[in-house]
């Protein structure tokens, strides 16, 4: 094969070079051994090399694809193939050379492709190209992103395709990829969904960095009040809403890349002002929040069955494109909220319990989830559980997908779904009750106690033991003479019932300091959002606040407010007590004016 490959010349005809390349490309895959081919792999590849040197109008490196002739477009298209499989199977074997060969291949057909733009939809053979050369960029970027394998890689290749290579790709790729899912909304033909979804499997590649540095067209909105910056702006408000396209694979590319990115989002929040109001809210980014309407749909569907009954969604359906959308926007928001601080995140949380967007969430992921999901409990619930663009739609989909969103509510905004949880009606509260503990606390116990037992959270003056068995979580926390030993327990349906904090173990301190330390610690664990060491966090930064001077509120006794963190920054003018606004602000509610509770001067 390979002699023929070499012997002919024209290249073209029947018994050409390229025929022989793509009778090698249609047997490649059945070849069994590689060991014993890898001769086979690497003559070929010194002849394709040869025939760049040779004839330099073959490859079509950085032209206009809709020019070409149609035999020198399949040419291309067999060796981007063959490129495909030589990495695919023998990438551990290649030399410098020939990533360089490859590499320089990839960004000069995206180029290519870039030049063909105009005739990408109409021309049926652009669109072949482009679908290639995206399946090639997929299994290039894919196969130098595992970790593992790094150590075998000519030296330097790594830093050259993420430096250099990278970002020439996909800088032309992101915006194809936005603009060909923007355009096509509607009856999407079988080369366009082909052509979206190989786009979507190469942004799925996008690094991180190139997602921040994306050249897309500006897009900004009037009203936008983020406070993020222009090109942040620009990508929300173009891949956001493809998190709702027709197409499942652009979905998840959209998903893809915004995910990537949501952690580079919250250091744009800027703090609130202290406010005498009760509850202060906050409102994540529009984009985002505007796919949440649709969950109303969801509801309206699902609004005659019983917390226990399940919502079956079959794939090709328009229900299933919305409770994609749905779930996906979920599980970002879910991340962000992660990436925020815990000041912030509660006041998340307000937002979310005040517009009624708690309650929707989760009886609609109550109708989504399997109502016994026993089977397969563990990948269900997964914590890396992700869709491939690569596999096809299944009705395992929206059920697998519910379990993982639900389980990372669980774990990151748990006093929202417990609020939620005690609110509704006996049934439901059983039927939660029940689903959860059997199916979700014990991993999230055991992750919960897990990451303490390592050394790699520290926490200054506070030393961490755990007993899985029994679920419990022992801080000790030691300054100068004080020592103070709690065992904090989790609940068998954690993180729906109370945790329990008891001391066993008090030097240095009064019995009504430990008490006070005791309350607070529950009250913390009780009504934060995050894990059981965030919540020791918060409470060890009380605790330091007073060592530093910082007086306790005169209303809840605290220095951090138990449920927004806030510092006592109200002053009576004449008492010159100090109180947080949101005590202050129920004092006055409760009391029916707005007297100082100490001095009863008027505030
Ligand atoms: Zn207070
Ligand atoms: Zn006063």
């Amino acid at each position: 094969m390979v002699a023929r490959m070499m012997s002919a010349e024209p290249i073209f005809p029947v018994n050409g070079g390229i025929q022989a390349l793509a009778v090698l490309n249609s047997i490649v895959t059945e070849m069994g051994e590689i060991e014993s081919c890898r001769d086979l792999f690497e003559a070929s590849m010194s002849q394709i090399m040869t025939w760049k040197e040779d004839k330099d109008d073959l490859l079509l490196y950085s032209s206009d694809v809709g020019q070409s002739r149609s035999d020198i477009i399949f040419a291309n298209i067999e060796i981007m193939k063959f490129l495909q499989q030589t990495v695919n199977l023998v990438s551990i074997y290649l030399t410098d050379k020939e990533w360089d060969f490859i590499m320089c291949s990839v960004v000069s057909f995206v180029q290519s492709i870039e030049e063909s733009v105009e005739r990408l939809p109409t021309s049926v053979e652009v669109q072949i190209f482009t679908c290639t050369t995206c399946r090639l960029l997929t299994t290039v970027a894919s196969c130098l992103q595992t970790d593992v394998e790094k150590a075998i890689f000519p030296p330097n290749l790594l830093t050259e395709w993420n430096e250099f290579f990278s970002e020439g790709i996909f800088g032309a790729l992101l915006p194809l990829f936005v603009k060909t899912a923007e355009n096509h909304t509607e009856s999407i033909t079988g080369q366009i969904y082909l052509l979206l979804k190989s786009l979507s499997l190469s942004v799925c590649q996008c690094p991180k960095q190139q997602v921040l540095d994306h050249k897309l067209a500006a897009y900004l909105k009037a009203d936008d009040t983020s406070g993020l910056p222009n090109s942040l702006q620009t990508l929300l408000n173009h891949v956001c809403p493809l998190l709702s396209h027709d197409v499942r694979e652009v979905q998840l590319g959209a998903f893809h890349l915004l995910y990537s990115i949501i952690p580079e989002l919250p250091q744009y929040e800027k703090e609130s002002k202290d406010s005498t109001e009760e509850e202060v809210s906050r409102c994540p980014p529009q984009q985002l929040m505007t796919i949440l309407v649709d969950g109303s749909k969801l509801e309206v569907m699902s609004s005659s069955l019983n917390v226990d009954q399940y919502l079956k969604i079959s794939p090709f359906t328009d229900d299933y494109t919305l409770a994609l959308s749905y779930l996906l926007t979920w599980r970002l928001l879910l991340y962000f909220f992660k990436s925020s601080t815990a000041e912030i995140r509660q006041e998340y949380a307000i937002y979310f319990r005040q517009t009624g967007l708690v309650h929707q969430f989760l009886s609609n992921i109550y109708r989504l989830m399997p109502d016994n999901p026993t089977q397969d409990t563990k990948a269900m619930f997964d914590r890396n559980f992700s869709l491939n663009v690569a596999s096809a739609a299944t009705e395992k989909d929206i059920p697998y997908l519910s379990c993982y969103v639900y389980r990372h509510a669980l774990q990151t905004v748990p006093a929202m779904v417990r609020t939620w949880w005690k609110e509704q009606d006996r049934k439901t509260i059983n039927y939660v009750d029940r689903f959860t503990s059997k199916h979700v606390s014990q991993i999230l116990c055991t992750e919960e106690i897990q990451p303490v037992s390592k050394t790699d959270i520290q926490l200054e003056n506070i030393t961490i033991k755990t007993r899985p068995i029994t679920r419990e979580v022992i801080a000790t926390y030691s300054l100068e003479e004080v020592t103070i030993e709690m065992v904090i327990a989790l609940p068998e349906n954690y993180p729906l019932g109370t945790i329990t904090v008891v001391s066993e173990k008090r030097v240095g301190v009064s019995a009504a300091t430990w008490d006070k330390w005791l309350l607070q610690l529950n009250v913390f664990l009780q009504y934060q959002n995050g894990s059981i060491i965030d919540g020791l966090r918060i409470w060890k930064r009380n605790i330091d606040k007073r060592f530093e001077g910082v007086e306790d509120c005169m209303i809840c006794f605290s220095v951090i407010h138990g449920t927004n963190y806030q510092l006592p920054r109200l002053t009576c003018k004449t008492c010159k007590k100090k109180f947080h606004s949101a005590c202050l602000y129920k004092w006055f509610q409760t009391s029916h004016n707005s007297t100082c509770p100490l001095c009863r001067n008027l505030f």
